[in-house]
């Protein structure tokens, strides 16, 4: 007798709310206190900064697998809650080269960076010396040639720029002063073992005077007489290189739709940050502990939304990827590694730091939100958005939409990577700080009312984009200048 009316009861609760869940309703699942709680574990001292192919990334991983398994959410990837990724470190091992017959010593004589030398090795008979002034609109045919340059104000890096942009083999750059640090021979990781085959060097004047034909070291103004053109020199460098791989994941989970079943919609943050540098943990709380907390309050609500009749139209996919900080790469790997098809996955909804305030915002700090990325690919992005902020009055300051905002935020986060392939996107952001990346962006500084506030914001935006009838229109043109 009791199971049964036990069994009425729960029936009859059932449909009663069934009836009775909307967005607004749904969103109070999330709370400051909810949001404290995740983000005190993402952004805490056992995490260790979350360094992208660490244990303290994998433990974040675990975490975040934990919550979505406990809102009884799927498995985003065939049966898997990651999504592994390969990357690749290059390390130069050695060194060793030759000019004009002669030996030169790395941090004595020449001064490199892990990305900018020959895999193997690399030989010529001449090179082009362009003195001070070398730009991308010098008229001097340099294409796969080795150039020579004097350091100048300009920066070298503008130099180095102009060279790859007009199709030389590399630069090296005569040094006004000798550089203090040693070279840097660790790379960057990276999604393919390949690594860059463009050349630049730094190297003291005495080498530099032998470059371009001096058989003694030139003093400035011998160098600044030096006639631009060809010098006969003979370079022969050898390179060795270690590469090694780095495992990550990308963490998917999925609530399922009833409906249509091939569509798809995406909520994401990356997990990763910057790990332990010098024995100091950058703790990442508001980049991007925040969004991750974020996204699984949104997956959490969501859940809790469905054991009360909510049913998404399309498949949801909360996804928290790794490698953001070393590039974009769990996110790049997603693109390039689909799940799900893309051009089925109506938008992207990027969240990456929520939990802070900008000190430099002008209108009212406790109740602010920067929006970017709506007014591209979409032109359902910004009706939708503003319509869910009508209950919210949040103020949504869109000005980096402006493609000349020099702070190119757009390119900034993982939702450029579905940008790119045509997904609309919005990306949520609070702005900078003067913890930003540093060691002092601390769960303690975080403001979990606003927080709170912009969540249940963004949430409400997933819940009408879920059970809009079409995906997202795509009629936008993305509308920037291409990524550097
Ligand atoms: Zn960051």
């Amino acid at each position: 007798m009791r199971k049964l009316l036990v069994l009425f009861l729960s029936f009859v609760t059932a449909m009663a709310v069934a009836q009775d869940i909307d967005a607004n309703t749904a969103a109070k699942a999330i709370t400051a206190a909810g949001l404290k709680e995740h983000l005190s574990i993402i952004a805490g001292a056992e995490m260790e900064g979350r360094e992208t192919g660490t244990a303290g990334e994998r433990k974040a991983a675990a975490y975040l697998v934990s919550q979505y398994k406990k809102f009884k959410l799927k498995p985003g990837n065939n049966g898997s809650y990651t999504l592994p990724f390969k990357l690749f470190q290059d390390k130069v091992v050695s060194s060793t080269l030759k000019v004009n017959g002669e030996p030169y010593t790395l941090d004595k004589d020449y001064w490199v960076n892990a990305t900018s030398v020959p895999q193997t090795s690399f030989n010529t008979n001449a090179v082009i010396f362009v003195g001070s002034d070398f730009n991308d609109k010098s008229t001097v045919d340099v294409k796969g040639k080795l150039l020579v340059a004097t350091e100048s104000k300009e920066r070298s890096m503008m130099k180095i720029m102009a060279a790859q942009k007009l199709g030389a083999a590399g630069i090296i750059i005569i040094a006004n002063t000798n550089p203090t640090n040693a070279s840097n021979l660790t790379g960057r990781l990276s999604i393919t073992a390949a690594s860059s085959t463009f050349i630049s060097m730094t190297v003291s004047k005495a080498l530099g005077s032998r470059l371009v034909g001096g058989s003694k070291d030139y003093t400035d103004q011998e160098l600044a007489d030096v006639p631009k053109g060809v010098f006969s020199t003979t370079i022969d460098w050898v390179t060795e290189h270690n590469n090694t791989e780095v495992p990550s994941a990308d963490v998917l989970a999925v609530l399922p739709s009833k409906e249509k079943t091939d569509e798809y919609m995406f909520i994401t943050s990356h997990y990763d940050h910057e790990g332990i540098k010098n024995g100091v943990i950058y703790f990442g709380a508001d980049d991007d502990g925040s969004g991750t907390a974020s996204v699984v309050a949104i997956a959490n609500a969501f859940s809790q939304a469905s054991k009360k009749g909510f049913s998404p139209k399309r498949n949801m996919v909360f996804m928290n990827v790794s490698g953001e900080e070393k590039g974009l790469l769990g996110s790049k790997y997603y693109s390039e590694h689909p799940v799900y098809p893309l051009e089925k996955t109506s938008v992207d909804l990027n969240i990456d730091m929520v939990g802070r305030i900008d000190p430099t915002y002008k209108g009212d700090s406790t109740n602010y939100l920067y929006i970017i990325g709506d007014d591209k690919l979409s032109s359902d992005l910004q009706p939708m958005t503003d319509k869910v902020n009508q209950h919210y009055n949040l103020e949504l300051d869109r000005k980096y939409n402006d493609p000349k905002d020099m702070n190119r935020f757009y390119y900034r986060s993982d939702h450029y990577n579905f940008a790119a392939k045509g997904v609309p996107v919005i990306f949520y952001f609070n702005g900078t700080h003067r913890d930003y990346h540093r060691p002092s962006d601390t769960v303690d500084k975080i403001n979990f009312d606003l927080m709170e506030k912009r969540v249940r914001m963004i949430f409400e935006t997933a819940w009408d984009m879920a059970m809009k009838e079409d995906m997202l229109k795509r009629d936008l043109p993305l509308n920037m200048p291409p990524s550097r």
